[in-house]
């Protein structure tokens, strides 16, 4: 029997001195106090460090890690303008950066790599990833094809190399296969996205049938109402498991939206079937109150994305009218990797847009927002993805982070807000995925070898 007994562990919403995590192969085995561990049990110290659930990153195309620190310069207009009747090229002004602009970038990168490239620069995000707490990504994969939108021999390749790059680290991966129709209703196919196009929502079930079959835990990811049509979204909504969509992220595709079916994006997903507490909105900046109250009402969650919503200028979301609806949180396009700064943003973000404090709640406790911040950063994220984690709970999957409770961040400070409210990747030493470490004392032992890999398939992609 192995237990793991650091100074505090986070357990039932508080930090608790003294107790021992039992790791039963890929599971949390039975917590007990330090003092009641059995005769014979091999017990690994951990002084000076918290145990806390893994973070999960809910939302990531792990890609568009490749992109940092390239898209920050307005480049001029690229060839494809913002979709629907409001946003495009020529009601824009003579030229502002924005999210289309940016996605034209993202583009001619996701256009540029090479399944070599693909599997080296996800396997960068993940490895960013796992040293900032990270344990399980969802993600959302919609690099399916060549740049000429012919199938690789084995259609679901870079799916599949997406996946080996997640091996590679050791991080637990949900293969979020992507639904991609068309470039927006009305709009001729863009050639910088014939990797990303299905020939129909047959194709993407098939998909997902075929990767399950090879052991690829997946969800189901119609990209926005804007990327598929309604009756692909009905004939998708078959589909068993975990759907996660863009919703709401740009006011133009919610205009887009209205101009097609005359209802919001939100109601689209419903009017097909797919709301319910398996669903997941990504995004939802610019939702109105019945879109709150429709995936309240439905149990579905958000996936908040701040840092990522700050960078592309999409907004903020209106935590302060989203009472009752669960959160998760992803880092998206990775413009950086760090759950702390996610959680706290949320709550930042909602502070900034209201001018009030401690919006999250609940209010009567001094941890209260940061615990259902926590929660939303671990377990809500876990549950969004189909995954049984996110909680030092007996049974679950031990997916587990160390963090070192003696920087000079944290001393002198309520340990549980301080954690959440001013904490950073660099507090994390050591991360378990089902039981196995997979970073100890600060290092990755691929790490070497995973960043030179990447930097050779950016500069390969004119990175
Ligand atoms: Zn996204």
């Amino acid at each position: 029997m192995s237990f793991l007994l650091p100074d505090l562990l986070y357990s039932g919403c508080a930090l608790h001195p003294a107790l021992a995590v039992q790791i039963a192969g890929d599971r949390v085995g039975r917590v007990v106090p330090a003092a009641q561990l059995p005769a014979g049990a091999v017990v690994e110290r951990l002084p000076g460090r918290a145990l806390l659930p893994g973070f999960v990153n809910a939302h990531s195309h792990a890609f568009q890690r490749g992109l940092r620190g390239h898209v920050q310069y307005a480049s001029g207009p690229g060839p494809t303008s913002a979709p629907g009747p409001s946003g495009g090229g020529s009601s824009r002004p003579a030229f502002a950066d924005s999210f289309w602009t940016w996605r034209d970038r993202m583009y001619r990168l996701a256009n540029a790599l090479d399944p070599d490239g693909v599997e080296a620069v996800s396997a960068l995000a993940f490895l960013e990833m796992a040293r900032a707490g990270f344990t399980t990504v969802g993600e959302f994969h919609y690099l399916h094809h060549a740049p000429d939108g012919a199938r690789y021999a084995d259609p679901d390749e870079l799916a599949l190399r997406v996946v080996a790059a997640a091996e590679t680290v050791g991080i637990r991966i949900v293969l979020l296969r992507v639904a991609y129709a068309r470039a927006g209703a009305g709009l001729d196919p863009n050639p910088l996205q014939r990797r990303f196009y299905d020939r129909g929502p047959d194709d993407v079930l098939a998909a997902l049938a075929r990767l399950r079959a090879r052991g690829v835990a997946v969800g189901l990811a119609p990209h926005s109402v804007r990327a598929c049509p309604a009756d692909w979204l009905t004939a998708l909504a078959a589909f068993d498991g975990p759907v996660h969509a863009h919703v709401d992220e740009q006011p133009a595709e919610i205009a887009a939206s209205l101009h097609e079916h005359g209802r919001r994006p939100l109601q689209v997903f419903a009017d097909a079937g797919l709301l319910g507490p398996r669903f997941t909105a990504v995004h939802l900046t610019h939702p109105d109150d019945d879109e709150l109250a429709l995936l309240r009402a439905a149990g579905g969650r958000v996936c908040v994305c701040p840092t990522t919503e700050l960078d592309l200028g999409d907004g903020l979301f209106p935590l302060d009218r989203a009472a009752g609806i669960e959160l998760c949180i992803g880092s998206d396009s990775h413009a950086l990797i760090d759950p702390f700064t996610e959680l706290r943003s949320i709550e930042w973000h909602a502070r900034a847009a209201t001018g009030r404090r401690n919006v999250m709640g609940p209010f009567e406790h001094p941890d209260g927002s940061a615990n259902a911040l926590l929660h939303a950063g671990t377990r809500g994220g876990a549950l969004a993805l189909g995954v049984d984690a996110g909680t030092l709970a007996p049974g679950t999957l031990a997916d587990l982070v160390a963090v070192d409770i003696a920087d000079v961040a944290l001393r002198g400070a309520r340990l549980l807000p301080a954690l959440v409210f001013s904490g950073h990747p660099g507090l994390v030493t050591d991360v378990w995925v089902g039981g196995r470490r997979i970073v100890a004392g600060r290092h990755h032992l691929g790490s070497e070898a995973i960043v030179g890999a990447a930097e050779r398939a950016l500069e390969k992609a004119g990175g």
